[in-house]
């Protein structure tokens, strides 16, 4: 085996690996240790030998990483067996140093420190999983890849906040963006389909899975794109707000006595479809739909109607448009939300085909002669990881 990359994603209580081959996007293994630092942790790993589980307690990252690489000797594949190049980490907050993957060392780990304030929740992990890698794995070379790298193409224009200018200056508050890997990786794969050179076409890319966020690409780079400062701005999401009135914080301070830690950790995880429903799981809300619930109904419409007017200030943004992209776990699989998301919009020339939309096989949703392509394209954030890793290792 040859060019394969160890892809790592460390959330707070999570470690997620994955050894992809990236010149074929194939898995050799996969793996997942969760609720790392509880009394009982959850190990899964999928190799070449079936799949493996387990539940014993995981203290720390160290140890997580530990078990995956013991997982590897004894279910396969052995990394000793594998010619692995190198190992890819999934960074959350690149703020505007990072344009690019980058070679691991102590200059980078010191930069993504200094953005923590930035993303308070993701760094940290991100970082522990880094340091972790490093002294398992001393001898491979290790490279960070950013969600943020990809929208570093905004103008200014797109990614400035109207508040007074020493903000940005003192605080880095500015747009960023996120889910980069994703939003890159599926304009390549809806330029492939399309036939055409990505540095040809014009995509609305809508990744919509338990995290929501529209790009609008152009030519291959992103112009502007409905996360923020933090993955917190723009679509409603399964417990995030998304686009909200800032004043809402003031008033629940004012008339609530609620703390902005309070607000904030409300706005992240019990708003979105959580908030309107009490679940976020997007497939038990179709299910309350479709059983009548009137509270699933609104979530579903408030869901759908925000996703259309961020379709419509793209189409603007860009002017033409080839094709409108569903990704992640809702885009991919809900028929219902690609409907109506751009029901109405014939006169935009998004002529929706609703056999092809339910069962869209081929990855075309739209009619033949749609002149804007609606297209259903699973993303692969591990694979692009990898072939990033690969391109800065110089595979
Ligand atoms: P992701 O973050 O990409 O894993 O997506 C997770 C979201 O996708 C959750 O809200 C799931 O309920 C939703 N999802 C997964 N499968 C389906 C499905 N078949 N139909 C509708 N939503 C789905």
């Amino acid at each position: 085996m040859s060019g394969h990359v160890l892809v790592i994603n460390a959330g707070s209580s999570s470690l997620k690996y994955s050894l992809v081959d990236a010149k074929t996007g194939e898995a050799a293994a996969t793996g997942l240790v969760e609720r790392i630092g509880e009394e009982q942790s959850h190990h899964v790993h999928h190799g070449p030998s079936g799949s493996y589980d387990d539940e014993q307690a995981v203290a720390d990252h160290e140890a997580a990483l530990e078990a995956a690489v013991q997982a590897f000797e004894t279910h396969g594949p052995a990394l000793g067996d594998v010619d692995i190049v190198a190992v890819g980490h999934r960074v959350v907050h690149g703020g505007d140093r990072f344009a690019a993957p980058a070679l691991v060392d102590d200059e980078l780990i010191a930069a993504v420190t200094e953005l923590v304030p930035l993303a308070p929740l993701h760094n940290p992990a991100n970082l522990e999983g880094i340091e972790v890698a490093r002294r398992l794995l001393p001898d491979l070379p290790h490279v960070a890849v950013f969600d943020t790298a990809f929208h570093q193409t905004l103008p200014p224009y797109a990614y400035t906040y109207a508040v007074p200018t020493a903000w940005q200056e003192e605080y880095g508050i500015r747009r960023y963006g996120f889910h980069g890997t994703s939003h890159s990786f599926v304009s390549g794969q809806a330029a492939a389909l399309l036939g055409r050179s990505v540095e040809d076409v014009n995509l609305i890319v809508l990744h919509l899975g338990n995290g929501c966020s529209a790009t609008a690409v152009r030519g291959g780079r992103s112009v502007d794109t409905s996360m923020g400062l933090t993955p917190l701005e723009g679509l409603v999401m399964g417990t995030r707000s998304g686009d909200l009135d800032p004043a809402i914080h003031g008033l629940l301070a004012r008339v609530a006595g609620r703390s902005a830690e309070e607000t904030d950790r409300a706005l992240n995880s019990e708003s979105g479809l959580k908030g309107l429903t009490g679940v976020n799981d997007f497939r038990e809300v179709s299910r309350r739909r479709a059983a009548g619930d009137e509270r699933a109904q609104l979530a579903f419409d408030v869901y759908c109607y925000r996703l259309k007017k961020y379709i419509g200030a793209y189409y603007a943004v860009l002017g033409t448009v080839d094709a409108i992209v569903f990704t992640a776990g809702v885009g991919q699989h809900s028929a219902e939300v690609r409907a109506a998301a751009v029901s109405g919009l014939e006169g935009l020339g998004i002529h929706l085909d609703p056999a092809r939309n339910a069962d869209p096989t081929d990855n075309i949703a739209s009619t033949d002669d749609s002149p804007v392509a609606v297209l259903v394209i699973p993303t692969n954030e591990e694979w692009e990881i990898a072939r990033q890793a690969l391109d800065v290792v110089g595979g």
